[in-house]
């Protein structure tokens, strides 16, 4: 790599990985060299790659985001994010721990700058590992549909921190888990493999029946569970929101005019 310094210009050799070598041909002409904390220096460069065929679809694999799974789809299956509780448990104890210290040095007069510094470490150790599951997560989720040949629905998630159907305990546990960027890897990753992403109405997909649509709070006699108190479906509260999420998208597909945000191919 060749870097212009304030002493000039210098070459300096860097090392890529199998993934980034593959792609480096794809390089937009843009990057930023970046400092970790740790003192590791990075390269990191935009590459603009083709958008996969869109595959026309009248399908959906539904994906309903929560707590107990990190992700359930409406084939019934929960996506758990391997020692995502554990680890989140874990970092959320550890921060607390480091905070209280902190705060009791504070109030003896010292400065806790070593207690910030492994706050940050743990920050960037949690994101790390949580970008990488999300990686995974939307990887499997982007090939499922692909080879269903299906495309993916999930809820519009600008409402998820107010939701009813999460407590406050479980709102602020969640709050630190990276929904968002779940959700962006899942985008991209959905139109680079060409397969169509319906972003739906989140209204009362853990109240509604799956089944026969009656909707109603008392569906959900615990937070887990849903039983329909007209036809008596039950099925555990994430795959019935799953299963709502997926015939809103092919709802939206069967009637593309009056569908906003249409993703038709072509
Ligand atoms: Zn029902």
């Amino acid at each position: 790599m060749s870097l212009l310094t304030l002493q000039g210009r210098i070459l300096v050799p860097f090392i890529m990985g199998t993934y980034q070598s593959e792609r480096f041909s794809a390089a937009k002409g843009q990057c930023d060299l970046v400092r970790r904390r740790d003192g590791q220096w990075f390269l990191l460069v935009t590459v603009d790659l083709p958008d996969g065929a869109k595959t026309p679809t009248t399908d959906f694999l539904g994906v309903d985001l929560g707590v107990a799974n990190v992700a359930t789809d409406s084939d019934g299956v929960k996506h758990s994010g391997d020692g995502v509780e554990t680890c989140r448990i874990r970092h959320h104890t550890r921060r607390q721990g480091l905070q209280k210290a902190a705060a009791g040095r504070k109030r003896r007069g010292r400065r806790p700058k070593a207690i910030r510094r492994k706050l940050r470490d743990l920050s960037g150790r949690e994101a790390r590992f949580r970008k990488d599951v999300n990686h995974t997560l939307s990887k499997t989720l982007v090939a499922k549909a692909q080879d269903t040949g299906r495309g993916l629905a999930l809820e519009d998630l600008k409402g998820i921190r107010d939701r009813t159907r999460f407590r406050k305990a479980q709102r602020a546990r969640m709050g630190g888990w990276a929904f968002h960027q779940l959700r962006t890897f899942i985008a991209y990753k959905a139109q680079r493999g060409g397969v169509m992403l319906e972003i739906v109405d989140p209204r009362n997909t853990s109240r509604e029946c799956a089944v026969c649509g009656y909707v109603a709070k008392t569906n959900r006699p615990s937070q887990a569970e849903f039983r329909c108190g007209v036809c008596g479906h039950t099925d555990p509260a994430d795959v019935n929101a799953a299963r709502n999420i997926r015939s809103r998208a092919r709802a939206a597909v069967d009637r593309p005019n009056d569908h906003g945000g249409c993703r038709h191919p072509g």
